[in-house]
């Protein structure tokens, strides 16, 4: 929390009470969920939150750096709190994405051929495929 207080005063965020309390909430977080499921999580202690509100400080978080926005595909928006280097599973049944981590992976080469083309600001693995809960049914 203290590099939640650190970075909204750097970029000239506002520390509210409830931007406080989404990100709170965001950090629990591992399964990456959507503004959707954050603004039912975060009702149970603020009950006259907007979907808005929470939409809008999601946002902000991802502007100022300290939560992402991670690959959905055409699904709603996914975030993400986890800021450090990691990769994702994704299972194509259930949606649920699910954080691993490989160095190796960490350093992947750029083709040069990509560099021409488009600069790369983010290197992240995704394995798409049926996770262990899917399976089992
Ligand atoms: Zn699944
Ligand atoms: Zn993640």
């Amino acid at each position: 929390m203290n590099f939640f207080g650190k970075e909204c005063v750097e970029n000239n965020l506002k520390i509210t009470p409830q931007r406080t309390e989404i990100y709170k909430e965001l950090l629990k977080a591992k399964d990456h969920p959507s503004a959707d499921i954050m603004y039912k999580r975060v009702r149970k202690n603020l009950p006259n939150i907007s979907f808005d509100t929470v939409y809008r400080t999601l946002m902000s978080f991802s502007e100022i750096g300290i939560a992402d926005i991670v690959e959905g595909y055409g699904d709603p928006k996914r975030f993400d709190p986890d800021i450090r280097k990691h990769h994702h599973l994704r299972c194509i049944k259930c949606g649920n994405i699910i954080d691993f981590r490989c160095e190796l992976y960490d350093d992947i080469e750029i083709p040069e051929e990509i560099k021409k083309e488009f600069d790369v600001t983010k290197k992240r693995v995704i394995f798409e495929g049926i996770c262990r809960k899917c399976k089992s049914k």
